[in-house]
């Protein structure tokens, strides 16, 4: 259950109605929004009958939700809600379209990719400057440098960036840089992580965990939301299947899944689940047709020599045809390309 304080509740009313509900509940936790106070009142089972609390002073309005995420939940803004990023709006009419080589791995490099995709109307840039990779031996990422890199071609092409923190020590670092911190898949379930993202003062593209439920995912969100930050963006980026044809199984049902359960915006990584160039244009289309606010796509001038993921890397021009495929979808569906 989530207590939302009036507005004119005063410093006294507030600390007695904290008081109220933690005797009731146990430990209470409390965020503020852009409506004022939040009270998260959490007990097992949250058997509390709403009419329990909706009388007490400074109380504006009680929202059920039976847990165990709360500020996630659909509940909370029945409406859905909207994250901005650098002039972008996530879960607005606009579908947004992020694309950038997975890993920043030269000035050049950038550039070239950062042009391409603002030249064929992507909404924001892309690009891993700390790379969680499966063989220690792989390329890491420039870090730092990397993060500068981004920076500058954000100054270049007007576009705003996103890159990955991979632990808490590095999300105040790239939150600095870049427009939005991303979590990556291989950690939704780093607690420590994402309290840090809770408090960086960014909104966080939070990917969805290979192996993890709708609910896992949700409270990972709610992991970041409970530190104060209410801009999360969910990617759905593949979940573990058996077969070879493709690296992840995309798994598109739960993008009206998730939009049931939550009302935060949720966008699809057809790079990353299929690994197919390919499939990142039929499956971008089936994003767009599902209710998704949005696709991230690997885009890479020259793949071949690409140091992270090359394989599943669009070329510009293919970029290019698979923006107007998607507009052409966008229309049929009633809706449009976000602009930056
Ligand atoms: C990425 O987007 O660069 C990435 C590493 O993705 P994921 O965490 O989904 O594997
Ligand atoms: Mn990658």
């Amino acid at each position: 259950m989530i207590v939302e304080m009036s507005q004119t509740a005063d410093a006294d009313e507030a600390r007695a109605l904290q008081e109220t509900l933690a005797a009731r509940f146990g430990a209470v936790h409390t965020v503020w929004s852009a409506t004022g106070r939040l009270v998260v009142c959490h007990s097992a089972g949250d058997d509390a009958e709403p009419g329990e609390v909706a009388g007490l002073a400074g109380v504006r309005r009680v929202v059920t939700s039976p847990g165990p995420y709360h500020l996630a939940a659909r509940a909370l803004r029945p409406a859905g809600s909207r994250v901005r990023v650098h002039g972008v709006e996530f879960g607005g009419p606009g579908f947004v379209v992020l694309a950038g080589p997975c890993a920043v791995e030269s000035t050049d490099q950038l550039a070239r990719s950062a042009e391409a995709v603002a030249g064929a109307g992507a909404a924001l840039l892309r690009g891993g400057a700390y790379k969680p990779r499966t063989s220690p031996y792989a390329f890491q990422g420039l870090g730092v440098e990397g993060l500068r890199m981004l920076g500058r071609q954000r100054a270049v092409s007007g576009l705003g960036v996103v890159s990955e923190a991979t632990q808490p020590e590095e999300v105040a670092k790239v939150a600095e840089h870049v427009d939005m911190v991303q979590i990556g898949t291989r950690n939704m379930q780093n607690y420590a992580l994402l309290k840090e993202a809770g408090r960086c003062g960014r909104p966080v593209l939070l990917k969805r965990g290979f192996a993890a439920t709708a609910e896992e995912w949700l409270c990972a969100a709610e992991y970041i939301m409970s530190e104060g930050n209410p801009d999360v963006v969910l990617c759905e980026r593949g979940i573990r299947g058996y077969g070879r044809e493709t690296r992840f199984t995309l798994d598109l049902a739960i993008v009206p899944v998730v939009k049931r359960l939550s009302h935060l915006p949720v966008v699809v990584d057809p790079s990353h689940a299929t690994g197919v160039p390919e499939l990142v244009v039929p499956m971008t289309l089936a994003a767009a047709a599902a209710g998704a606010d949005g696709v991230i796509v690997d885009v890479h001038a020259d793949p071949s020599a690409a140091l992270c993921d090359g394989g599943q890397a669009l070329l510009p021009d293919d970029f290019k045809a698979l923006m107007g495929d998607l507009e052409r979808v966008l229309v049929a569906c009633g809706r449009e390309l976000e602009r930056p």
